[in-house]
């Protein structure tokens, strides 16, 4: 009997190493230095362990730096704003562009920006090129930081949204090289060629972002898909 604990408590152990482990680099707390895995890079469509990697910029401005390269993305370091009741930046970039595709934005993670990066230049872009014959010109955001609570959902009601910490972005249509106009709102319904670009790269992009969520998921998200670099994990 007395073997068998102790066997228990060496597996809790182990158990308890490996929970730590998988935390530490899902909160993105272990410094690049220190990690096994080599730094992200934008110049690359397929990479392995891309969570870890893209969880690394989290904490790490110079990386970020040093990974947000045009012609990928053009983004500018902003200033940090520190956190209060729940809201605030940290790490975070201005950006104009990503993959080709003009998306401005204000404010939005270090993590979410490399995120997007590799979403639109490896995935929208090829897409748009296979199923609709050109390439997306610009993309449509609804927002990215803003200091309020998730909505439309009263399991999460009270905590804080992705977007208090501009760790979030919505994204509303795509306008392509010939000027045609796809809104997710009324894109998404049907068969046609539009719908499936949709489906196809909001499929995609659970790869990359731990949340994306899209019509399919309620009717608060009707009109854009919601990708964000959260604790959470849902693709729908
Ligand atoms: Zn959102």
């Amino acid at each position: 009997m007395r073997d068998f604990f102790r066997l228990l408590g060496r597996l809790t152990l182990v158990a308890l190493a490996f929970v730590t482990t998988f935390a530490a680099f899902w909160f993105g707390v272990v410094p690049q230095r220190l990690s096994p895995f080599s730094p992200l890079t934008l110049d690359q469509p397929a990479q392995w362990f891309v969570d870890p990697k893209l969880a690394a910029l989290r904490r790490d401005p110079v990386l970020c730096q040093a990974v947000l390269k045009s012609p990928h993305v053009f983004a500018t370091a902003i200033p940090d704003i520190p956190r209060e009741n729940g809201c605030g930046l940290r790490n975070a970039v201005r950006v104009g562009a990503f993959g080709g595709a003009r998306l401005p934005a204000d404010k939005m993670t270090c993590e979410l920006a490399a995120a997007l990066a590799l979403w639109v230049e490896y995935e929208v872009q090829p897409v748009a090129q296979e199923l609709l014959g050109q390439r997306v010109q610009s993309i449509s955001q609804m927002g990215t930081y803003s200091c309020r609570n998730i909505v439309g959902n009263a399991f999460w009601k009270g905590v804080r949204s992705q977007h208090a910490t501009a760790n979030a972005i919505d994204i509303s249509g795509f306008t392509l090289a010939d000027g045609r106009q796809i809104s997710v709102l009324k894109g998404w319904p049907g068969t046609s060629a539009e719908a499936r670009f949709l489906r196809e790269i909001h499929k995609r992009a659970c790869h990359y972002f731990r949340v994306s969520l899209g019509p399919d998921f309620n009717a608060s998200h009707k009109d854009h898909f919601h990708f964000d670099r959260g604790p959470l994990w849902t693709c729908k």
